[in-house]
């Protein structure tokens, strides 16, 4: 019970009226995960127990027997794991960094890191995207990126495909920050959810991004599978009109994985090593909702520390590979009694990251990287491009004759 020494100062040094809370607030917690536990002790025990439980409430003498209970039973949990950080916040993460024990930081991303730059959820009906969108009359909103509405109706995608083209929006300090730790050398790997390609855009080499929804970056056919220029796709966006294939005329898609389609091949085969090797995992911006990607943060091994900052705790996330890879339940968020490596922000991405970087000394290195940005005018460059293939295309047809 002493072997605890972490948990007997802190409960040393709570007041009586705290230790009370404490444990009545860890009783209620244990209530709900102990039915496996009460299983194994028979049922006289069980009926001992719950009696000391009702007669205890109230009872100073009784509050140190349940403090004893605590410690007991926290030692059980955290079976013999001593806490990876010094505390399960942004400071427990900056000393984790400044120690040196984190070279290999894994980001993973999610809409909420773009939500400052004024992308809005797509996915969801009522953003004022679909608006513009009505006269297509759409059977349902994610019908637009679905393939086979897509085949039957592109024109629906493309109207949408200009709202949220790359060049239209400006990177976050949030993506900012990731490629900080990119020129730090501490980026093993930055796996997003987001098509906006904004961390790409803020300067981190595309190397060290997954886009595991796929972007804008590069588009194909969907017919002969042939890679298509994405300079023709984005005068196709600007235009309104469909992009078709000058092989086979098939439709042309930029590659945003639609409802219903496989992950890109790069996404499977970089996870396998990338987590393995991961020894800090920093979510940021993302319930974790959408399978595989969610599995992912079960991935890392069981010391590597892992941080979540978002506007609310996700503490699922992990069970699906965790049961593939044997982890258990240990592999998705842990916030609870028993964390020994999960640390939380409850924010906005941006001023998680802003406090994060303060704590790390690395203020103004982010304040340089976001006054840097470059300014991108996307329609200028779309008419650009627009012109480029246009004098392709001709070129190409007095070839021709
Ligand atoms: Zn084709």
């Amino acid at each position: 019970m002493s072997e605890d020494p972490k948990g007997e100062s802190a409960v040393l040094r709570d007041t009586a009226v705290e230790a009370r809370k404490a444990a009545t607030e860890h009783d209620s917690a244990m209530a709900s995960r102990t039915g496996a536990a009460q299983a194994n002790t028979s049922g006289v025990q069980a009926q001992q127990q719950q009696k000391d439980e009702d007669s205890d409430d109230g009872e100073d003498g009784s509050i140190i027997q349940r403090l004893k209970r605590i410690l007991h039973l926290d030692n059980e949990l955290r079976a013999g794991r001593a806490p990876l950080l010094d505390s399960f916040d942004l400071q427990g993460i900056a000393s984790y960094i400044q120690s040196g024990k984190a070279k290999r930081i894994i980001v993973m991303c999610g809409a909420g890191i773009s939500v400052n730059a004024g992308i809005p959820d797509f996915r969801s009906p009522g953003t004022g995207l679909y608006d513009n969108l009505s006269k297509y009359n759409l059977p349902r909103p994610e019908a637009v990126f679905e393939l086979s509405y897509f085949r039957k109706r592109p024109k629906a995608f493309y109207t949408l495909a200009k709202e949220l083209f790359p060049g239209a929006f400006k990177p976050t300090p949030t993506h900012c920050f990731i490629n900080l730790l990119a020129k730090k050398g501490l980026l093993q790997r930055c796996y997003t959810q987001n098509i906006d390609s904004l961390e790409r855009q803020a300067g981190v080499d595309p190397d060290l991004i997954v886009a595991a929804h796929g972007n804008f970056d590069g588009a194909h056919c969907i017919d002969c599978g042939r890679e298509r220029p994405i300079d023709q796709v984005k005068a196709a966006v600007l235009s309104g009109k469909p992009c078709r294939c000058s092989t086979c005329n098939g439709l042309v898609k930029p590659d945003i994985v639609f409802f219903g389609e496989g992950l890109p091949e790069r996404f499977f085969r970089l996870t396998a090593s990338d987590f393995d090797d991961c020894d800090l995992l920093i979510v940021l911006g993302t319930s974790l909702v959408v399978q595989p990607f969610a599995s992912l943060v079960g991935q890392v091994g069981e010391n590597t520390p892992r941080a979540l900052i978002n506007k609310e705790k996700v503490t699922g996330g992990g069970g699906f590979s965790g049961l593939l890879s044997g982890r258990g339940s240990s592999s998705s968020f842990n916030f609870g009694d028993s964390n020994c490596r999960d640390a939380l922000f409850l924010g906005d991405c941006d001023e998680g990251i802003w406090q994060l970087s303060r704590l790390l000394g690395w203020e103004t290195e982010l304040k340089g990287l976001v006054d840097d940005l470059p300014v991108v005018d996307w329609e200028a460059d779309v008419k650009d491009s627009a012109k480029a293939v246009a004098a392709e295309e001709s070129s190409d047809k007095k070839a021709s004759l």
